[in-house]
């Protein structure tokens, strides 16, 4: 379980199609509180000073995600899960749709693989989306 600030959004949904499980804390928290409730875990942060507090962290220094991803990734331990096997939104695991029935009209049912989260509701499939993700991390050496 990897812990990170709220300023690295985007880097989260990076880390969570690569299989992490995460923590996103909130902004209300001091870094006190943060380190008292997380300090067991990895934190990954753009802030100095809590960077500086927390026994185990990663101050993140770009504000680019393939930036940020390109930092973090050779320092991280492995993902806990398969790639794509989770929700960016809320990091529950995805499970695959074997019916086409039933799907709301915004999901194309030609796709070979449907994924759906429970939490959020929502579905998810091979797209463009992943398909800019996986260019992204290949600008940055990262093959997927
Ligand atoms: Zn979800």
């Amino acid at each position: 379980m990897i812990v990170l600030d709220a300023m690295l959004g985007r880097l989260s949904k990076y880390l969570r199609l690569l299989g992490y499980d995460l923590i996103i804390v909130s902004n209300e928290l001091s870094d006190d509180s943060i380190i008292q409730q997380y300090g067991n875990y990895l934190i990954l942060t753009r802030d100095r000073n809590l960077a500086k507090k927390a026994p185990r962290s990663i101050y993140v220094n770009s504000d680019i995600v393939t930036e940020q991803t390109k930092e973090v990734l050779p320092v991280l331990p492995k993902p806990e899960h398969e790639k794509f096997s989770l929700c960016t939104i809320c990091g529950n695991p995805l499970i695959e749709v074997l019916s086409r029935d039933n799907l709301p009209d915004y999901v194309p049912k030609d796709k070979d693989r449907i994924y759906y989260c429970s939490k959020c509701n929502k579905y998810y499939w091979y797209g463009s989306h992943l398909r800019n993700f996986i260019q992204s991390m290949g600008k940055i050496g990262i093959e997927i």
